[in-house]
């Protein structure tokens, strides 16, 4: 996947101008750190593939502060406008496409393309076109969501109900991390533990007590007990009590770790023999992944990781969510306090008992009018 640069998109590169000439506002990190402020830009000119939106949500993703402080990469793109979990109304769209039209409510996540050759690439024939070698991500360089209109491939935009809940754009990241691997691994009936009650962790819970799984929540602290069990959770296990831990030695078919520090031996003794361990949280890169072979050959585990799932899966994940009525519990910050949201989630987490923050454009588009 070779990185993007400002220089190698060219013209097809967002561009900062006045605020009178301006298709949106951003809130952008225009150094490495922590803060953000607002930046007017333009767009690349629409191609007839693509699609423009006006965002009115977006969630704020822990990755959003790695890249802000160029922790998974040393040399970032900046001016940096984050934002992989997004919910707008469709504002212009490209000749030739057809999937969504103006007015048409919609959400974007962490995949902005891929070569979609079914002829030659087998990804993306195959409907996993997340592990295309041309697949890309959303933001950096190009910019995210974290702005007043968004613009992208229209084949990458899901076509969202009318009733839709704004607030949860963070289905679009934190939900398609864990619902694709839940969704093909687990079966009614299965003990599932849930490592890390979060943005991820929270949502895992309620998937996979839709499941029909037996869900155990895996934490540290004692005060997510009533939550995990509000979310879907049978059973609390706290990781530092020894006795609890002791209890659980090898109760669960699957555990889904979403925190991003790993202590896989312990993971690993949680599981029944030829239990499967999935990892979802990507730590400070870093931080290396270190483990002990042994537990896992003794017991034939499996031990697996995953990025964001597929268009296809997170279509399976909409309808999903859809039937069962899950999303997640957000905080909701007006564009014009992103600062605040940004500090929050580099504190750790939104404010308790919020499991993810959220953008809201609304009142900051009663002061703004986009430029043609
Ligand atoms: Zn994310
Ligand atoms: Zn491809």
């Amino acid at each position: 996947m070779a990185r993007n640069t400002f220089e190698t998109l060219g013209d097809r590169a967002p561009q900062p101008c006045a605020l009178g000439d301006a298709h949106g506002v951003a809130m952008a990190f225009m150094n490495p750190g922590l803060t953000v402020s607002p930046l007017p830009f333009r767009h690349p000119t629409l191609l007839d593939n693509e699609v423009r939106i006006n965002v009115t949500h977006a969630g704020c993703c822990h990755s959003d502060i790695f890249m802000a402080t160029q922790a998974w990469f040393p040399n970032g793109n900046f001016p940096l406008v984050p934002g992989h979990e997004i919910v707008g109304i469709v504002d212009k769209v490209g000749e030739k496409v057809t999937k969504v039209q103006p007015g048409d409510k919609v959400g974007f996540g962490v995949w902005r393309d891929a070569c979609e050759n079914f002829e030659t690439c087998m990804q993306c024939r195959t409907g996993h076109e997340n592990f295309c070698s041309k697949r890309a991500t959303t933001y950096d360089p190009h910019f995210g969501g974290y702005a007043t209109s968004f613009q992208a491939k229209g084949s990458f935009f899901y076509k969202l109900d009318e009733s839709f809940p704004g607030q949860a754009a963070p289905l679009f990241c934190a939900g398609m991390t864990v619902f694709p691997p839940l969704h093909r691994d687990v079966v009614a009936g299965m003990k599932v533990g849930v490592v890390g009650i979060g943005g991820l962790g929270h949502l895992a819970l309620k998937f996979a007590n839709c499941m029909g799984a037996e869900v155990t929540a895996i934490s540290t602290s004692n005060n997510k007990q009533a939550d995990a069990t509000e979310f879907g959770a049978h059973h609390f296990v706290n990781l530092r009590d020894e006795t609890q831990m002791k209890n659980a030695i090898g109760s669960l078919d699957y555990i889904i770790n979403t925190a991003t520090s790993y202590d896989i031996a312990q993971c690993c003794s949680l599981l029944k023999p030829m239990g499967t361990l999935n990892l979802c949280g990507f730590p400070d890169a870093k931080e290396n992944v270190n483990f002990s072979l042994l537990p896992i050959l003794l017991n034939q585990l499996r031990v697996q990781a995953n990025p964001v799932g597929s268009r296809l899966e997170g279509e399976e994940m909409l309808e999903f969510v859809k039937i069962h009525n899950i999303y997640p519990r957000t905080e909701t910050y007006a564009f014009a306090d992103t600062q605040a949201a940004v500090n929050s989630l580099a504190d750790g987490n939104p404010h308790y008992p919020n499991y993810r923050a959220v953008l809201e454009m609304r009142s900051f588009m009663e002061t703004f009018t986009p430029a043609n």
